[in-house]
């Protein structure tokens, strides 16, 4: 863990128009003016809030990502952001195969094109992975993680590794209320690292637990060996609970 700094990020989703979120950045600063020494953080807006949320940190050491990203660089793509569009806006990061995302459609193919991409194009990526209830409770857990893991990182340039985290989350568990247990998301990030590592170097991969992270579950959370930090949905677009996460990975 010593070599791994903790990376907090709230994933907004569909929420929050430019004055909202430009709102939740004044609050957010004003409580928390940068993050605690040997923390990062991130905040993932919606895209039209993508450059002025991006310009208002700009001189904080917040970071900013999308919540997702096309795999061409530009074209006849209705509806569909690139690589470089994002970090033209200012953003240095984005989401990529959030459940959501996958949910709506997008693949494991794309998901790795998207990896490369977003990484080829310098942003760094939070690669989401996680199971539903349905293989948690046939026993494929594992099994899931590991083709979701190996697909995903498949076209990854080895140059570009750093630049990647993966976030577990547990389907089940996203905007549910319902946690994971420590033990389980030990073990699902310790899986993840393990199959990552036929990848990229697993002692250096930040590997984040997400699914109804709250302040009050978040300390004992990204306490674990496995888990250098959380990715946030509900609880990351209020900046006092926010804050409050943010310090529980100190
Ligand atoms: C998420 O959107 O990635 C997420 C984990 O949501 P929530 O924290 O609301 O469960």
């Amino acid at each position: 863990m010593a070599s791994r700094i903790p990376l907090v990020a709230g994933n907004w989703k569909m929420h929050k128009t430019i004055p909202e979120a430009l709102e939740f950045c004044e609050a957010f600063v004003e409580q928390m003016p940068s993050p605690p020494a040997g923390v990062e953080v991130a905040v993932c807006p919606p895209f039209p809030a993508l450059h002025p949320v991006a310009q208002r940190l700009r001189r904080t050491k917040y970071w900013v990502a999308a919540q997702a990203v096309h795999e061409s660089l530009s074209g006849a793509h209705t509806g569909e952001v690139s690589a470089p569009m994002i970090g033209a806006a200012g953003a240095t990061g984005t989401l990529v195969g959030h459940s959501e995302r996958r949910a709506a459609g997008e693949t494991d193919t794309q998901v790795a094109e998207r990896v490369k991409a977003a990484t080829d194009a310098d942003l760094r990526v939070i690669m989401c992975v996680g199971e539903s209830l349905e293989v948690r409770e046939a026993g494929e857990t594992d099994g899931w993680l590991t083709a979701q893991v190996t697909s995903g990182l498949a076209l990854l340039d080895h140059a570009r590794e750093q630049q990647v985290t993966i976030a577990y989350e547990p389907i089940w568990a996203i905007g549910t209320g319902v946690v994971a247990t420590p033990d389980q998301a030990q073990e699902a990030c310790a899986h993840v690292r393990l199959v990552a590592s036929n990848f990229v170097d697993g002692a250096r991969l930040r590997v984040l637990y997400g699914g109804s992270v709250s302040p009050d579950n978040a300390g004992e959370l990204m306490a674990l060996p496995d888990v250098d930090g959380a990715l946030v949905g509900g609880a990351s677009l209020d900046p006092d609970k926010f804050a409050r996460i943010v310090e529980a990975a100190t």
